[in-house]
């Protein structure tokens, strides 16, 4: 099918930070898979797990336990604080399960018509309930009716949540990214997450974070919730947690944890013993490598980097980031950037229009990042200077 428009170039080969196409040249991924692979391509830990686990046992069912399973679950909740977990296959999975909690919680709330409360700009995926969760018109266009249940909010604003409390009796939930990936790398204020977190306590509303984009250390810490002092009542993940394997997690904290009964919800796929396992070596690697603290010093360097090239240029809106996931804002739509970096053999990408998004892998070393600021800031000059004349 036609929904994508794919850039002409097929790799059939990574390392670390590299990529190879079919004739053999050399790519510097700035972008790993769009925070996926950020512990790079084919790391041989995790080449290793699969390929042992594919030849022990790659799927028995949920009808039966899986210890592997288990043994993740485990790990996910002492490293985010939090309960129980449901296992899916992707981000958008993992946002329905979480939108179902929202709605078992509205039921024990007896509300009739419950509203989640849903953000300007946001993207939770594209399946019906999170494209409507979703706040960008392009994602939804042409797949109306959408569900009902969803009201949208400004981001970064916590005055219009308590504005929308004192008329809407029926929130149940607040859905909310604590970094917005898709809307070009918007970073809100310090102090919004605990004041979404106030908010809901007050009310009896579940915070729903998804961190499918920002989890699993990208920002600088495990989870980007952790940069305050917060706790969501459901997180939700996805990307890196298998580096590639395809892996989703709803994580909730009691009493959201318990919320779900035997039937309520299910998944085939979800927490197979191979991409558990998977997901297993990569939380190991992040572990020992202390990958949230080099998330951090990499990202504010290579940020550093950026501003020193490109800040006050005429051209340029803002440099911004957290961790190792940056955006710079031009005054201009420039996805043809995408493919001026191609020819550099670099991998970027253009977001909302007019933000270049990095998202370079966790283990890139000062080299691969001084590289990236290099060929990026050239590009960026050069667009901004020919675009001008
Ligand atoms: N949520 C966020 C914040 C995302 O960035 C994405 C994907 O970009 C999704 C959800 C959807 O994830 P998936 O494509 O795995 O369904």
């Amino acid at each position: 099918m036609t929904n994508y428009s794919p850039y002409p170039v097929a790799f059939t080969r990574g390392e670390g930070v590299w990529l190879y196409d079919t004739d053999g040249n050399r790519y510097l991924d700035a972008l790993s898979g769009i925070a996926v692979c950020g512990l790079g391509h084919a790391h041989p830990s995790i080449s290793a797990a699969i390929s042992d686990q594919s030849s022990r046992l790659i799927h028995t069912s949920n009808l039966y336990r899986i210890p592997l399973q288990e043994e993740l679950a485990d790990k996910l909740v002492a490293r985010s604080g939090m309960d129980k977990v449901f296992f899916c296959n992707s981000g958008a999975e993992a946002n329905e399960a979480a939108i179902k909690l929202a709605r078992l919680h509205a039921r024990k709330k007896n509300l009739v018509e419950p509203q989640i409360v849903v953000m300007e700009g946001s993207f939770h995926g594209r399946t019906m309930a999170t494209l409507t969760a979703t706040g960008n018109k392009k994602v939804q266009q042409g797949f109306e009716p959408l569900l009902p249940g969803f009201t949208r909010i400004p981001y970064n604003d916590p005055a219009a949540l308590v504005q929308l409390a004192a008329s809407q009796q029926e929130i149940c939930a607040v859905m909310l990214e604590p970094v917005q990936g898709e809307n070009g790398v918007v970073v809100p204020g310090q102090g919004y997450l605990e004041q979404i977190r106030a908010l809901c306590d007050e009310h009896g509303w579940l915070m729903i974070l998804d961190e499918v984009q920002t989890g699993m250390c990208r920002t600088g810490q495990w989870f980007a919730f952790q940069h305050e002092h917060c706790q969501p009542d459901v997180l939700t993940l996805a990307k890196a947690l298998g580096n590639g394997v395809p892996i989703g997690a709803c994580v909730a904290a009691t009493p959201a944890a318990d919320l779900m009964q035997p039937g309520s919800h299910g998944s085939t796929f979800g927490g197979n013993p191979l991409a558990a396992r998977a997901a297993l070596a990569v939380m190991e690697i992040l572990e020992t490598g202390h990958m949230d603290i080099r998330a951090k010093e990499s990202g504010a360097s290579l940020l550093q980097q950026f501003r020193n090239n490109l800040g006050g240029i005429k051209g340029v809106v803002d440099i911004r980031g957290k961790g190792l996931m940056l955006g710079i804002e031009l005054d201009r739509d420039c996805g043809d950037l995408v493919n001026t970096a191609l020819e550099k053999r670099v991998l970027i990408n253009v977001t909302a229009g007019n933000v270049i998004r990095l998202l370079p892998p966790l283990i890139a070393e000062a080299g691969h990042l001084q590289e990236i600021s290099d060929t990026v800031s050239e590009i960026v000059l050069d667009f901004l200077k020919s675009d001008a004349s």
